[in-house]
């Protein structure tokens, strides 16, 4: 992406997290700052482009249960991403071509692709919302997203590797809140999350810093903070686990948890 012209808004200086997550997954969408960025981080974590794989299959076993088997028709994914192999309304509308999806990210180079992906498919079944998760109402409240959902039905809302990007000073809990409160009984939420558990104390102190250096915000939190998460909802089997031993599909070699170092967890609203 470096020798094309740079689109307005858009600062190639600075990293983002879409862009370095686009670099962990092999992808070409990324500048110099967003690939120094990420090899800042994995000074202190080489593994992390196998969370990236990792977190991204899992979230593709996810919504393809969630269609499939549970019959959601309605998605929100908030921190969508730059698109790849096996997006959530690729794999939704091929199980069920009626479901709706609305994509929402803050970063000017997802809404560039999502401009593009947006052509061509029926517009009253996909929207993309330029907004960003610390102002959850302004998400919900958004006209492209009454348009495409119907908040009286459930809706499965997939906050899918995004939360690390929210300090404590931002109020994670009560984001999560905010939007729970307007999903109809039989929603169901999906979250992943980068883990601190699985880190000694020496390498989790590192990981801090290494990723104070790499310019992004991030906070690593363990299994008891993520679960909180969930809070006054219907945990699905098999409850939270690494993003590797939630309904995995079939033998293949994989990682070790340490190496991938994510929670995940699916809940059910009440
Ligand atoms: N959910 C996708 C992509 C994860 S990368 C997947 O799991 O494959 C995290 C995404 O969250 C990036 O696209 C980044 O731009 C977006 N993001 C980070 N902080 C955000 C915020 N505060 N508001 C909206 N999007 C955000």
């Amino acid at each position: 992406m470096d020798t094309e012209p740079v689109p307005r808004g858009i600062d190639p200086s600075q990293a983002h997290p879409a862009r370095r997550y686009n670099y962990w997954l092999g992808g070409k969408d990324n500048f110099a700052a967003d690939r120094a960025s990420a090899a800042t981080v994995a000074e202190a974590f080489p593994t992390v482009h196998l969370s990236a794989i990792e977190n991204r299959r899992f979230m593709q076993r996810a919504v393809t249960y969630l269609a499939r088997d549970v019959g959601m028709r309605q998605f929100l994914d908030i921190g969508t991403g730059l698109p790849s192999a096996g997006n959530v309304h690729e794999i939704v509308q091929e199980i069920a071509p009626e479901a709706r999806v609305v994509y929402v990210d803050n970063d000017p180079v997802v809404l560039v692709h999502a401009r593009a992906l947006l052509t061509g498919v029926r517009p009253d079944s996909l929207a993309y919302i330029d907004a960003d998760l610390r102002d959850p109402d302004k998400i919900m409240n958004d006209p492209a997203l009454l348009r495409t959902l119907d908040l009286d039905r459930p809706v499965t809302l997939l906050l899918v590797a995004i939360l690390h990007f929210i300090t404590d000073e931002e109020g994670p809990y009560e984001i999560v809140r905010r939007l729970r409160e307007r999903l109809a009984p039989g929603s169901h939420l999906v979250i992943t999350h980068a883990a601190r558990d699985h880190l000694t104390p020496e390498r989790y102190a590192a990981n801090v810093e290494a990723n104070e250096r790499s310019g992004v915000p991030f906070r690593l939190r363990s299994r008891a903070e993520f679960a909180r998460f969930f809070e006054g909802l219907e945990l699905l089997e098999p409850g939270i686990t690494s993003v590797l031993d939630w309904r995995p599909d079939g033998a293949r070699r994989r990682p070790s948890v340490e190496d991938v170092s994510m929670w995940c967890g699916v809940a059910r609203v009440p």
